[in-house]
């Protein structure tokens, strides 16, 4: 992915209006590429970090603000190429007032050894991380496939202990 700049995002797919991917109405950009391979993912054809196409971040930006809904990053894992989404996140932060819910596949104690990884998660105010784990199914979920997977209140745990947000 050497073609691949910090102010762009190699995207398979955006979708306006998702209720699956966070509280209320979003926009989620779905990211290529994954190295976690979870047996059961959902979105495998995202794996390739070479599927999809390089859309700048200020396309991305203009396509979030005309559709006026908040955001969520998806993929694929929008943390393994993080630096794109940084900027993204922090045209977002600096010039509206929307949330950012981030999927990941790893943990978020993991991330923060990782700058560049932690950088993103400086801009986002929800991560729901871990891989998915098929034996941790739970159909009446809400915004993950697995228990082991986390929805973490992304500032508050980053100022002390990691807090975990209460979904309905
Ligand atoms: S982290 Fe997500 S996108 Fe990646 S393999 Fe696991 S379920 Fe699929």
């Amino acid at each position: 992915m050497t073609e691949l700049s910090i102010n762009s995002i190699r995207v398979i797919d955006v979708k306006y209006g998702t209720s699956v991917d966070g509280v209320g109405l979003r926009t989620a950009i779905y990211c290529a590429g994954c190295e976690n391979h979870c047996i059961g993912c959902h979105n495998p054809q995202s794996w390739d970090e070479n599927s999809g196409k390089i859309v700048p971040v200020e396309e991305l930006f203009e396509r979030i603000v005309e559709a006026d809904m908040n955001v969520t990053f998806t993929g694929g894992d929008p943390m393994l190429h993080p630096e794109g989404f940084t900027a993204l996140a922090r045209m977002i932060k600096e010039n509206t007032d929307k949330t950012i819910w981030c999927y990941t596949g790893y943990r978020f104690e993991d991330l923060l050894l990782n700058p560049l990884r932690r950088a993103l998660l400086e801009w986002c105010d929800v991560l729901v991380d871990g891989r998915y784990i098929e034996s941790e199914r739970n159909l009446s979920l809400h915004f993950r496939g697995s228990k082991n997977q986390r929805i973490i209140d992304v500032q508050k745990s980053l100022s002390g202990n990691l807090c975990l947000l209460n979904v309905p």
